[in-house]
């Protein structure tokens, strides 16, 4: 803490000689300063061996991290964790789960130790007009936020806080609350959608799951129509992807991989540019594509 937010706090703290609850000075620490704006990412997390694997996509994750500012806090909206109501995580210490099943030991032994912050949790739920976000102490970082940002952050140095994806919602209400979160981008948040565009598990190629560059036609459609879309700033079409024809049904049969883009998108603004990175179909019926909207 810099000196003069010291003062300001002690100054606070002793108005009319009485203490200040816990936590409205959790509110004043956790109050971030003004930066310039960050950028938003959305990226694809596909399998969770991509964890410990060097490739094509963690390679693209690492360039990702290297081209933008250093974030002070992250926000990520992973697809791993549905509930019914919005929360954020709100613990000091989140543990790294390992949601998964019939993967090598060594990634079940992959921890991601970055800190969480209650404090950040609870502006995040004032901050929400008309939207009740709840505070969890139960979660922590499922491997959709571990798995791509152990490549983009590998020190776990800076602090990770989840916001859970409420099934029971149709797509606008992803998109609204997106957008309720524009202010936290000039306060040092890099928020994060982590999912998989394209993620038809039913339809996978077991036989070539390390097959990249490698789509089914109706996947290759669907995301040549999607990154059309992202290209064109086209979002409602992107909210309305049920209405987008048989390519979309393929490609999005339940919508948990795809919904994390929607806050993605809904932080842009017209200044924004838009790069998409690792943009490869895998394993016939999954696409990897990550998109970067950012102010350059
Ligand atoms: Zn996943």
């Amino acid at each position: 803490m810099k000196r003069k937010e010291f003062l300001r706090l002690f100054s606070l703290l002793t108005v009319s000689g009485t203490m200040m609850p816990l936590n409205l000075i959790q509110k004043i620490q956790a109050n971030l300063e003004k930066t310039e704006r960050m950028p938003v990412l959305f990226l694809g997390h596909g399998n969770p061996m991509n964890a410990i694997t060097e490739n094509v996509f963690t390679r693209g994750f690492r360039k990702m991290a290297e081209e933008i500012p250093k974030p002070k806090i992250i926000l990520c909206i992973s697809a791993h964790w549905e509930t019914a109501g919005t929360f954020v995580t709100a613990m000091d210490h989140p543990r790294t789960i390992h949601d998964f099943r019939g993967f090598p030991a060594e990634l079940y032994e992959v921890q991601y130790p970055a800190p969480g912050s209650p404090a950040f949790a609870k502006e995040i739920q004032e901050l929400a007009s008309g939207v009740s976000i709840g505070l969890d102490d139960q979660w922590g970082l499922d491997h959709g936020a571990w798995s791509v940002l152990k490549h983009l952050y590998p020190g776990a140095g800076i602090p990770v806080i989840q916001m859970s994806l409420d099934y029971r919602q149709p797509p606008e209400y992803h998109y609204n609350l997106g957008k309720q979160l524009a202010g936290l981008r000039e306060k040092g948040v890099l928020i994060v959608g982590s999912g998989n565009l394209v993620h038809n598990l039913g339809e996978v190629d077991w036989r070539n799951l390390d097959k990249f560059d490698y789509g089914f036609d109706w996947a290759l459609e669907a995301k040549a129509k999607m990154n059309q879309f992202i290209r064109d700033r086209n979002h409602n079409a992107l909210i309305h992807f049920e209405k987008n024809g048989k390519a979309f049904e393929m490609a999005i049969p339940s919508p948990e991989h795809y919904l994390p883009l929607l806050y993605v998108l809904a932080l842009q603004d017209d200044h924004d540019q838009i790069r998409l990175y690792n943009d490869l179909a895998v394993a016939g019926s999954l696409t990897m594509t990550s998109v970067k909207i950012s102010p350059e």
